[in-house]
């Protein structure tokens, strides 16, 4: 799918309302250019990391799936099998949250930014469509680029080429695993506001059955093509900056 389909993200979990009420900057952090050892762990520094996002938690439950079915635990149990899918190909991941706890978009974003990842990626899912919409960040139009300090509610601008590249060639792999897939822009938090490339996913059943989203066998299958089209991107970002001790 080009990026000219791309277009504005009217539906969904709910989640993607543009909130932009953060003043706070984040310092300018100019990505390092990849090195020969990429995917190599060196030290106690992984050159490679991909951050999963299983977005809600705690008392945000996102939308109730239906009721016996919060989206909060359908997002963590995919990005637990996303994890392992990566891990599966010798990348590292972690999960920004692992259990059933409560954390603010702002809280996400401070986390992301501090721990640079390769990559970041929050995981939606929703009753409505079909198959996986990839999101990339839709920033609203800031004056100033305040010197050496990014808006904070625009502090992914620097990552957005590099988002929607990843974004472009993901897609095209998940519908190469027999899942829908299309590209979306969204003001959705906290995309907005990650220094690192990023994109979020909302995963929707395929044959319109809510149950499909809690079944082992769909969520192997989306982690299976969204691991095997991470992989297959990653190369062309950046490694993580800082020194590798
Ligand atoms: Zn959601």
């Amino acid at each position: 799918m080009r990026l000219s389909k791309i277009q504005a993200l009217g539906s969904g979990c709910g989640c993607v309302a543009a909130i932009f009420l953060c003043s706070v900057l984040v310092a300018r952090q100019e990505a390092r250019p990849s090195s020969p050892t990429s995917g190599q762990q060196t030290g106690a520094r992984i050159e490679r990391l991909v951050l999963i996002d299983p977005a809600h938690g705690g008392s945000d439950t996102g939308a109730m799936l239906n009721p016996a079915i919060p989206e909060k635990d359908v997002n963590l149990a995919f990005a637990r099998r996303l994890r392992q899918e990566l891990s599966n190909h010798g990348l590292p991941a972690q999960l920004l949250r692992d259990e059933d706890t409560t954390l603010t978009a702002d809280q996400r974003a401070a986390r992301v930014n501090s721990e640079h990842p390769t990559l970041y990626i929050t995981i939606h899912s929703t009753s409505l469509g079909s198959g996986i919409t990839v999101i990339n960040a839709l920033l609203p139009a800031v004056a100033s680029t305040h010197g050496l300090f990014l808006p904070w509610q625009t502090a992914q601008s620097t990552w957005l080429a590099q988002s929607r590249l990843v974004s472009t060639l993901v897609t095209p792999t998940i519908e190469r695993w027999g899942l829908p897939a299309r590209l979306l822009l969204a003001p959705l938090r906290p995309l907005n506001n990650v220094t690192a490339p990023a994109f979020a996913i909302e995963i929707a059943p395929m044959n319109g059955d809510i149950l499909q989203l809690a079944s082992v066998e769909y969520q192997r299958l989306i982690s299976t093509a969204m691991a095997n089209a991470v992989v297959g991107t990653l190369g062309l970002l950046p490694a993580r900056p800082g020194p590798i001790s």
